[in-house]
């Protein structure tokens, strides 16, 4: 079943989304040579937690041991954090965040370069983006779920990057993953109609070569079958009669909402150690 939310339902997880949203922009001063995906993760769930009792939403969630999921290079999705995978200059990372509020999901992922990294990974995630950003446009009342796979496969086409179709987007609600699936390759005007009060999260995952996965020895980690570089870009977007509204920005919440809850504080800043040498 399609749930149908209402603005304030919205507007609650857009309020679960902007702390996701904030943490991302965090990310960008931690993500760094010498910080473990365990640091990554601790200051993770510090900083949901925090915010107006916010729960990682992944942590335990069909048995996830981790609060985010921290998928490094060849790594599609799920990666566990450890404190023996450390990130080195040249390394992408994509970090995977759920937050519970309230009842409310918000789901929003996000690939950052460590340090300097290659003209092909820069590319990759390049791409995958601008494929997300395309998906988004795509999300709009009367359409189909198709248009937005469709967009993705336009935005991707031609360029010798794989979309990963073995792992799909979903409606967010009550339930992280809900009803629909949304592939990241569809036809237009195909799938389910999209509706006002649709709430979906719409993540491309692309690799620089293949688009076939496996899944590692331990259970979790997905890993592109070439071992070539993948990113994954994620938001929250709710359908709106004026549009697809994302979620999952830092300032997605009613400003009013913001004000209540003080969710502009909080800082990682001197949370993880310094890169070695500097
Ligand atoms: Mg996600
Ligand atoms: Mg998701």
């Amino acid at each position: 079943m399609i749930h149908l939310r209402t603005q304030s339902e919205m507007d609650t997880i857009a309020h679960a989304g902007s702390i996701i949203g904030r943490l991302h922009a965090e990310y960008a001063t931690f993500v760094k040579p010498g910080v473990s995906t365990a640091d990554h993760d601790r200051v993770s769930e510090d900083f949901i937690v925090e915010h107006d009792g916010a729960i990682p939403a992944f942590k335990g969630l069909y048995g996830v041991p981790g609060s985010v999921c921290i998928s490094v290079n060849e790594e599609v999705v799920h990666g566990i954090p450890s404190v023996h995978r450390v990130l080195e200059d040249g390394d992408i990372v994509s970090i995977d965040v759920g937050v519970k509020l309230d009842g409310w999901y918000s789901d929003s992922a996000w690939t950052f370069a460590v340090g300097e990294v290659s003209e092909e990974a820069t590319a990759l995630m390049d791409v995958t983006e601008r494929s997300l950003t395309a998906a988004i446009d795509a999300s709009v009342s009367g359409k189909h779920v198709g248009d937005i796979g469709a967009a993705v496969m336009s935005t991707v086409n031609g360029d010798g990057y794989g979309i990963i179709r073995e792992l799909v987007g979903h409606g967010v609600g009550r339930e992280l993953h809900e009803e629909p699936q949304v592939p990241n390759y569809g036809r237009a005007g195909h799938g389910p109609l999209l509706r006002e009060g649709m709430v979906l999260a719409i993540e491309p995952m692309l690799s620089a070569g293949t688009p076939r996965i496996k899944t590692l020895e331990d259970g979790w980690t997905v890993i592109t079958a070439d071992r070539s570089l993948s990113a994954h870009f994620e938001h929250t977007v709710g359908i709106t009669k004026d549009g697809p509204r994302v979620l999952t920005r830092a300032d997605s919440a009613p400003a009013a909402m913001d004000a209540a809850s003080g969710v502009a504080g909080g800082t990682l800043e001197g949370a993880v150690p310094a890169p070695e040498g500097g």
